[in-house]
């Protein structure tokens, strides 16, 4: 039986020109799935797991929604900027900015780097996505915009479940910010999946932190999976970590902290032992990256 091309019935497409008109057209059309670069949300219309009546098309808003810029501390990345615009910004070959450097080097392929947004990753909102756990160990806010304004929400708090967010259905994700931490912090970031390019991970992980005198000052660890199906920090093992000296013993206690703070379940990807035993391993490296092994 031949099956249709497109799982879907009329789909409406509103395609506005300016971030204004799209805040407008969305509050007038509430029911609308925001669709950016689309490198996510097409697969999944074309296979029936979601079935949008309308949808309202931001990728033509790059001129006011692509950019990547520094205002005081903080370091402001437009929802429209793609994998391979960031790759060419000066920051991320800064060494506190390395774990940017990592996801981009094995993010999807040079097709899906050209059109994959910072934005659409973000509002993903799963576990194969992997500027999630990096932006979460960069502390990273949220802009949601609407025409009632501008509210910021810590990603933390922005990813609410899998592919659950907290954004009304008014606004548009207009911008992901964060603090530079400053001179003297390292970032580092690693993924595995089952082949070496469009890799879609089994798991991941972000550690940013700072080691002073060979002790830690500060630490933050992220994965794809640490108790649930998504990206979310180490906490325990983070304030294990903190004041310590990076050493052997140290690196070996807080995989323990590490094993009992992780709840993960199989799946058909891969099982739960599995998935522990990387993340066990990812953390060992990543933690010895910050002291300045390679
Ligand atoms: C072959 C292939 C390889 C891939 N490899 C990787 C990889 O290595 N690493 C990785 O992390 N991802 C990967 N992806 C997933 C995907 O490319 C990324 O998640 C990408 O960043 C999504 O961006 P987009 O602009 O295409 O989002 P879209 O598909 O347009 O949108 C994604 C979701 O976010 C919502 N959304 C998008 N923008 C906004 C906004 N501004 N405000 C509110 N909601 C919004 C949409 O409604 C949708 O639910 C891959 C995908 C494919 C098809």
């Amino acid at each position: 039986m031949e099956q249709p091309l497109l799982n879907r019935s009329v789909m409406i497409v509103l395609q506005p020109s300016s971030l204004k008109e799209s805040l407008k057209l969305l509050n007038e059309n509430p029911d609308a799935e925001v669709i950016a670069n689309a490198s996510d949300l097409w697969p999944r219309i074309r296979n029936g797991e979601v079935k949008p009546k309308k949808l309202l098309d931001i990728s033509g808003l790059v001129n006011e929604l692509s950019y990547v810029k520094k205002d005081g501390n903080l370091i402001k990345i437009g929802a429209l900027v793609t994998v391979s615009q960031l790759e060419g910004e000066s920051f991320v070959n800064e060494k506190r900015f390395s774990a940017f450097k990592d996801v981009i080097a094995k993010f999807g392929s040079p097709q899906i780097r050209n059109v994959a947004t910072v934005g659409g990753n973000v509002c993903a909102a799963s576990s194969s996505e992997d500027f999630i756990p990096v932006l979460l160990a960069f502390n990273a806010k949220v802009r949601l915009s609407s025409v009632d304004g501008d509210r910021y929400v810590n990603l933390e708090k922005f990813i609410t479940g899998k592919r659950k967010i907290n954004r009304r259905p008014n606004e548009i994700l207009t911008e992901i910010s964060f603090e530079d931490p400053g001179e003297g912090y390292i970032s580092a970031f690693e993924k595995v999946g089952r082949r070496n390019i469009l890799i879609i991970n089994l798991v991941n992980m972000a550690v940013v932190g700072k080691i002073k005198d060979g002790k830690i000052e500060d630490v933050r660890i992220a994965a794809n999976r640490i108790k649930g199906k998504i990206p979310e920090r180490a906490k325990n093992t983070e304030d294990f970590l903190k004041g310590k000296t990076l050493n052997d013993d140290t690196v070996a206690r807080a995989k323990k902290v590490l094993s009992e703070e992780i709840s993960l379940t199989d799946d058909f990807r891969a099982s739960a032992n599995y998935r522990k035993a990387l993340l066990l391993a990812m953390l060992e490296r990543l933690l010895f990256k910050l002291g300045g092994e390679q």
